[in-house]
């Protein structure tokens, strides 16, 4: 079927990722759908991109976002990829994604624009290449709130529904997610790029990721090392905020590990309400590897996959190499440390750095686990001195706790009012919490009515208000709360 272009609007697409060998990607329209319908729009998101939501009616964006109507200069492609999925190595790719270009806004920035639920692709394996509403409003939701929350993550401007049905354990609407990042690059276009056994195109990749994410890389005595360097630079404070804010991230593969230090993939994500550092809800991790508290070594372990890729570029001796890779790859331990210390810092209003800080928030969190505490609103709660409801706060051991961390505050030179002021700013009070999702999603797709949806969206893009709605802790404890990947 032929697919119509449209250049009513400012896109202003690049290809610069064309330019790399034909080994990694594939053209690839996006599959028409047969009634595309738009269910959310991203306002301040396209007004970044430098488009006007004005331009088109909501049926002709619906058209744009489902992929029946594609801009002018979009040359779409599906990217090939390779990863470790729970520890196993497979060859991936784009499979029911396809990237319609980089494109420029008006400020000079650039931005892939990706479909996700677009239709099967050459790297499909057995898939349909499509993707279920309730998974893209999913994906809608949490990134918005991540993105609100500061943390680097990839954006999503818009989710229409196909009007087709996807099979999954039940017949579920179809929907389109357009995905906004950075890029694309994986730490599993690396590891692709390491099969292909050609060192000029492994270089290809490596010197157009530095141009792209690392350019100041360019100008170090030793390049790759550097961008290695600083892919787990940013991964270590990216981790750190996680951490911060007890996001699970579900399916840490390294194919779902951006080089640009973004969060992807939101598929069986979610936050932790009662701290529990071995928080697990994904149904498929059986093992907990990706459990709360894993998330830093596994990010290690990933980044130690991408230093692999790296080696031949490193040093031309290998050993050397190695030897180099090996200590950058170490050093996340510390930085992430540095990382995740300075934000905990700020959540407890702690401006002097002193030793005993590390032992003041480490007994904190071995009181929230022991009294099942709300990760979140124990924090908010603290913040604001509107503390006693909490049953923690009943605690002896924490109101000890509790008195020699004011004691800490207050004696600081920024005094007790400051230090609050600063941690309302670094401890949300709403963050999407599984039952609202989970209802948002539910009246959503059963019922067509968005209403919920969006009142929790607007509530999430101000993270630091307090909200007598989405603020609220969940009723009972949802032990069996469980995310399904997001196929
Ligand atoms: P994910 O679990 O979303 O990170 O996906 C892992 C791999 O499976 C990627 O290569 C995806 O493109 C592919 N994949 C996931 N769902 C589908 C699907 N419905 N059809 C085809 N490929 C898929
Ligand atoms: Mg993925």
């Amino acid at each position: 079927m032929n697919i119509q272009k449209t250049n009513k609007v400012a896109w202003h697409f690049n290809h610069s990722y064309t330019k790399l060998p034909k080994d990694f990607f594939v053209e690839q329209l996006p599959v028409k759908v047969s009634n595309p319908k738009l269910i959310l729009l991203n306002e301040p998101l396209l007004k970044t991109l430098g488009l006007d939501k004005e331009a088109l009616s909501p049926d002709a964006w619906g058209n744009i976002f489902s992929g029946n109507t594609l801009p002018e200069e979009a040359k779409p492609i599906a990217e090939a990829y390779a990863g470790h999925q729970f520890g196993h190595f497979a060859l991936l790719g784009d499979g029911r994604a396809v990237l319609l270009g980089e494109h420029i806004n008006p400020e000079g920035n650039h931005f892939d624009i990706q479909f996700k639920g677009s239709g099967q692709t050459p790297y499909s394996r057995r898939g349909d290449g499509r993707a279920a509403l309730g998974p893209m409003l999913r994906e809608f939701i949490i990134s918005e709130a991540m993105s609100a929350l500061n943390i680097p993550t990839t954006r999503s401007l818009a989710v229409v529904t196909t009007g087709e049905s996807v099979m999954r354990d039940e017949v579920l609407p179809g929907a389109i997610l357009t995905r906004v990042a950075k890029s694309h690059i994986r730490v599993g276009t690396f590891q692709f790029a390491s099969t292909l056994n050609d060192i000029n195109k492994l270089k290809a990749l490596a010197d157009y990721t530095i141009d792209r994410h690392y350019p100041e890389c360019k100008a170090k005595d030793n390049p790759y090392l550097a961008f290695l360097n600083a892919v787990i630079e940013r991964q270590a404070l990216l981790i750190s905020q996680w951490m911060h804010v007890g996001f699970i991230h579900g399916v840490m593969n390294t194919d779902n590990m951006s080089i640009s230090g973004e969060t992807i993939d939101y598929g069986p994500c979610a936050f932790m309400d009662r701290y529990h550092p071995e928080t697990v809800f994904s149904s498929i991790d059986r093992q907990g590897r990706y459990a709360y508290s894993n998330q830093p070594p596994i990010a290690q372990w990933n980044l130690a996959r991408f230093a692999e890729t790296l080696i031949p570029l490193i040093d031309h001796n290998a050993d050397k190499s190695i030897e180099l890779a090996s200590q950058s790859v170490n050093n996340f331990s510390d930085q992430f440390q540095i990382a995740w210390l300075k934000g905990m810092r700020q959540k407890l209003g702690l401006f002097n750095e002193e030793a005993s800080d590390i032992e003041l928030i480490n007994e904190l969190l071995v009181l929230m686990q022991k009294n099942k505490a709300d990760y979140t609103l124990t924090f908010r709660h603290l913040s604001s001195d509107a503390i006693l409801k909490d049953t923690i706060f009943k605690d002896a051991s924490f109101k000890v706790w509790y008195k020699n961390w004011l004691h800490c505050i207050q004696k600081q030179k920024e005094g007790e009012e400051t230090s609050r002021l600063k941690m309302l700013k670094h401890n949300p009070a709403v963050i999407p919490r599984n039952y609202l999702v989970e209802k948002a999603l539910s009246l959503a797709v059963a019922d067509q009515d968005y209403k919920f949806l969006n009142d929790l969206i607007a509530a999430l893009l101000k993270p630091y208000e307090d909200s007598k709605v989405f603020s609220e802790p969940p009723i009972e404890e949802e032990k069996s709360y469980k995310t399904f990947c997001g196929t």
